[in-house]
């Protein structure tokens, strides 16, 4: 409890801690925290890279996730700790923001939190470190801009694409078909891409997928699937140049309301109200056919007896279709969504080239593909597996090459990956914090009473950080590390090629242009910019009141 007297010496409480809430303060509380955001972080280490390992989580209702993505795992962990949330949201804005990187970003907070631990040993406040840290970021994020290369790619020449998203995938369970599912990831953001305004709208690529097969078998559907099959067993497996009618209103007869009441005490009357019912769907039929429509999307059900008769009238239907996809389905074939069939009319319908079921194996599970639709501006990536776990793993994967492409086409800039951009950085933050307290400087701040040159202390610290990068790399490729670090660093600073990184394939060469594995330079740019954001965000806090039931 915290105590404190008024002006006649009568005590009055400002907090009250005992019992219901708990209280550390100043730097016992930055270092708990550093505590709990490094044990968070170390976790992901060993997932860094392409050699890096997956980790398997089990939800509370038994649910298996096996992953090598950062943001998944940081999510699926469920972690308690309030610090530990701050790293799990880094991670997801970098998901967000770029959609690649989310280890990384988590590694380098972490090491950037170990290096302030001992900064503050040696006696340093906090908030020094975070505009050391804040100086350090900026020298950083300028060098990567002076080390990146513009790489220009059209559609005709995709292959830097193809290379930077491959270097994406190779530390995911993709790694073997690397290329085949970056070429089909490349082409899936072309197919949707806006090149002149460089932009992509994700939202346009589907990544659906059905247990079985093998990963071999993904593959790119120019075109929309959809997790249907056609309402009667007995109608066409294929359409080829079919007219499509979308429809968002039920084939049913209108149903009397509970106020009406509807005697039927004859046979007559039961069979004109039969008679009277199908007419109502013969009507329904007739009004599609009549609009020229050779297939009917429909968001409801049928009856029986409508889907009866529509294999009657040899007019193949799909139902139970969603929202989304009924508006997917809309923009790419060209169709109007009808709501009532009165305004059925030709100009409404929509067109593709082939219309199709296709089924898996043994299972009774089908798909409809709908291929070669005019306004092609949705494209589906068809992802099989060999199970649950493997396929959602799989659309993870692509899902972070695609965001790689996206940003490619934003911004065509690379860097190297590697580690070798971050080795770079380290050595430019390294340079610049020699600067820091050159002697005017020094004279001039000590004028303004301020403490002088702590920074570079921060800025050497960052700099040290950025090099947990590469050393998770060889750490987790059975390098020695240290040792392979060091190589890299005196071979850069001797030969001044920010381009070689460590050689986590044992290609023969560190020189990352030669391995091909590039990394987008705004991923990076924004990994170095979050990591810098959190460990500030987590130097500020200096009194940690919880409520006492989480001591
Ligand atoms: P993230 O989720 O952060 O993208 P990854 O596990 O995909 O993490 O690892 C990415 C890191 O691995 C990057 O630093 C990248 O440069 C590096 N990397 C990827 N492929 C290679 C390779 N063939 N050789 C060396 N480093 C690589």
């Amino acid at each position: 409890m915290s105590l404190a007297f008024d002006d006649y010496g009568r005590p009055f409480i400002i907090l009250r801690e005992q019992g219901s809430k708990s209280r550390v303060r100043g730097t016992e509380a930055v270092k708990a925290n550093i505590l709990a955001a490094k044990t968070v972080a170390r976790t992901l280490r060993s997932s860094l890279g392409p050699k890096g390992m997956d980790k398997m989580l089990q939800s509370p209702d038994g649910d298996v996730t096996i992953t090598n993505d950062g943001a998944t795992i940081l999510e699926q962990m469920e972690v308690q700790h309030q610090i530990g949330k701050l790293l799990v949201e880094l991670s997801k804005s970098q998901d967000h923001e770029i959609g690649d990187g989310t280890t990384g970003v988590v590694v380098l907070a972490g090491s950037l939190l170990e290096q302030a631990e001992s900064l503050l040993d040696m006696g340093i406040h906090p908030l020094r470190i975070a505009e050391g840290y804040e100086m350090a970021c900026k020298v950083a994020t300028a060098h990567l801009d002076s080390i990146a290369t513009k790489w220009d790619f059209s559609p005709e020449e995709v292959e830097p694409l193809v290379q930077t998203c491959m270097t994406t995938l190779s530390s995911k369970v993709v790694g073997r078909l690397k290329r085949q599912m970056a070429e089909i990831c490349v082409k899936a953001v072309l197919a949707v891409a806006d090149l002149p305004r460089r932009d992509v709208n994700l939202d346009l690529i589907k990544v659906e997928g059905k247990v079985g097969g093998a990963m071999e078998d993904t593959r790119l559907v120019e075109g929309i699937v959809i997790d249907k099959d056609f309402s009667h067993p007995q109608m066409p497996k294929e359409l080829k140049d079919v007219k499509i009618a979308i429809l968002t209103c039920p084939f049913e007869a209108p149903k009397p309301k509970t106020k009406h009441k509807v005697d039927i005490d004859t046979v007559e009357k039961f069979e004109s109200l039969r008679h009277a019912e199908q007419q109502y769907f013969i009507d329904m039929v007739q009004k599609c056919k009549d609009a020229g429509a050779g297939l009917i999307i429909c968001q409801w059900g049928f009856e029986d007896e409508a889907n009866h008769l529509l294999m009657h009238h040899n007019l193949p239907a799909i139902r139970w279709v969603g929202g989304v996809e009924i508006e997917l389905l809309a923009m790419a074939t060209g169709a109007r969504i009808v709501p009532r069939f009165e305004e059925l009319s030709p100009d409404k319908l929509g067109f593709a080239k082939c219309v199709r079921e296709v089924g898996y194996g043994t299972t009774k599970e089908r798909s409809i593909i709908i291929e070669g639709c005019p306004n092609l501006s949705a494209v589906t990536i068809w992802v099989r597996g060999g199970n649950r776990m493997v396929l959602d793993e799989v659309r993870r994967s692509l899902h972070d090459a695609l965001c790689v492409a996206r940003n490619l086409v934003r911004d065509n800039s690379i860097v190297y990956g590697g580690g070798s951009a971050e080795i770079a950085c380290s050595l430019a933050v390294e340079a610049a914090a020699d600067k820091v307290v050159g002697v005017e400087q020094y004279a001039m701040r000590a004028f303004a009473g301020k403490v002088v040159g702590v920074e570079q202390y921060a800025m050497r610290a960052f700099a040290d950080a950025l090099e947990a990068v590469p050393l998770a790399l060889a750490e987790n490729s059975g390098l020695p590390s240290i040792e392979s670090l060091t190589a890299v660093k005196a071979r850069q600073l001797a030969e001044s090629n920010p381009h070689l990184g460590i050689d986590c394939n044992d290609a023969g060469t560190n020189d990352m242009r030669e391995q091909n594995v590039f990394e987008t330079l705004i991923g990076k740019r924004q990994q170095m910019f979050l990591a810098t954001q959190v460990c500030k965000m987590i130097l500020k806090i200096d009194d940690i009141i919880q409520p006492s039931q989480y001591d």
